[in-house]
C-alpha cells in the first residue's frame, strides 16, 4: 500500500483515464432515470497541484497542463474537441480554480461533478488517509458513499445497484502488476454474472506490451457482448521500467462510443506528446456481432 495517487494527479494517462470517464458519464445522463457509479480504488478524491507531492514528480505539466495551453504545444491553435473542451471546463469550475487550475479533481470528484441529484455514487478505498479526505470531501453530498474496504470484495455487495443501471470504475495502482490484472479478471468474473448489463471501465498501464496483452485476451474470452480499448502512448511499449502509456477498456461500452472518442484521442495524441509523436488506438475488442457469432457455433 505505497501507492498514493497525490504524486500522479494531473499526468498524461489520468487525462485519459478521466475524459473517457466523462465521456461515459454524458452518456449515462442521455436518459433521465438515475444511474450509479461505483468506483473500486478511489484514491483521495482531490489532489492540489502545488503540493510537495505534485510538485517532486511535475508529472501533471505533461499531462492536464498541456490541455490548458494547446497553443504552446503546436504552431496551430487547433481548438479542443468538444468532449475535451467541456471535460476541462468541468475541472476549471470546481471551487479553488477560479484563477486557473490549483486543483486536480480525482475520479470521485469528477463524478461527483458532472453527475445529477438523483444519481448515486459508491467510493472504495483501503488507504485510511485517503478514506478520511474522502470522508471529509463529500460529508456534505448526500449522493456520495464511502467505504473503506477492498473494492473487488466489495463489488459483490454493491451490484446490482438498486437503479439497475451505471458504471464501474476499476482503478487500481497495480503494484505488481500481473497479480493485479488476475485480480481484475476474479473481480470482473463475478461483476458480471452479478450485473451482467453493467459499463465497467478499466484503466490498465502500459510498460511492456506483452505485460497487458493476457488481460486484453480474457476481455476477448469474458463473455461480454461489447469491449471496447482506448490507448494512448507517449513512448514506444518496449521498456518495462516506466509508465509509456495507458489503457481504459470498456465492458459494455455505448454504442457510439468509438465515435465519441475517436477525436478526443486524436487530439490527445497531439498535445501530449513528449520526445515523439504519441500513438493511440481505438479499437473494439470484442464487437456484438463476434457474440452472436460465437454463440450461434
Ligand atoms: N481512481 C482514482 C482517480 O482516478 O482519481 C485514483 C486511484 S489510485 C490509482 C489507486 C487507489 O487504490 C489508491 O488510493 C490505493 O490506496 C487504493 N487501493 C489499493 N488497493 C485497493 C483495494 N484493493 N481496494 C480499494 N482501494 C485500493
Amino acid at each position: 500500500m505505497n501507492y498514493r495517487h497525490a504524486y500522479h494527479a494531473g499526468n498524461f494517462a489520468d487525462v485519459l483515464k478521466h475524459s473517457v470517464l466523462f465521456a461515459l458519464i454524458q452518456a449515462l445522463k442521455a436518459k433521465d432515470t438515475p444511474f450509479a457509479l461505483i468506483d473500486t480504488h478511489a484514491g483521495s478524491g482531490c489532489y492540489a497541484l502545488d503540493s510537495e507531492e505534485a510538485g517532486k514528480t511535475g508529472e501533471y505539466r505533461e499531462g492536464i497542463t498541456r490541455l490548458l495551453f494547446p497553443d504552446l504545444q503546436r504552431s496551430e491553435q487547433t481548438p479542443l474537441p468538444p468532449l475535451l473542451r467541456h471535460w476541462l471546463d468541468a475541472i476549471l469550475a470546481l471551487p479553488g480554480n477560479e484563477h486557473g487550475l490549483k486543483l486536480y479533481p480525482g475520479s470521485p470528484l469528477q463524478a461527483a461533478l458532472t453527475m445529477r441529484a438523483t444519481d448515486s455514487v459508491q467510493l472504495c478505498e483501503l488507504h485510511p488517509e485517503e478514506v478520511s479526505r474522502l470522508r471529509e470531501l463529500f460529508h456534505h453530498d448526500h449522493r456520495v458513499h464511502v467505504h473503506h474496504r477492498n473494492g473487488y470484495e466489495a463489488l459483490k455487495a454493491l451490484l446490482p445497484p438498486k437503479e439497475k443501471r451505471g458504471l464501474v470504475l476499476i482503478d487500481p495502482p497495480y503494484e505488481a502488476q500481473d497479480s493485479e490484472f488476475r485480480l481484475i479478471e476474479a473481480a470482473l468474473q463475478t461483476a458480471l454474472q452479478r450485473w451482467p448489463n453493467g459499463i465497467y471501465a478499466v484503466w490498465y498501464p502500459i510498460k511492456l506490451r506483452s505485460q497487458s496483452q493476457p488481460f486484453l485476451r480474457w476481455l476477448q474470452r469474458c463473455g461480454a457482448r461489447r469491449v471496447l480499448q482506448a490507448e494512448l502512448l507517449v513512448h514506444p511499449d518496449d521498456s518495462p521500467l516506466r509508465l509509456n502509456g495507458s489503457g481504459m477498456a470498456i465492458i459494455n461500452a455505448p454504442w457510439n462510443l468509438h465515435q465519441v472518442l475517436h477525436e478526443p484521442l486524436q487530439a490527445m495524441a497531439r498535445l501530449l506528446s513528449q520526445e515523439r509523436a504519441a500513438a493511440w488506438r481505438l479499437n473494439w475488442l470484442v464487437q456484438e456481432n463476434d457474440t452472436q457469432a460465437l454463440q450461434a457455433h
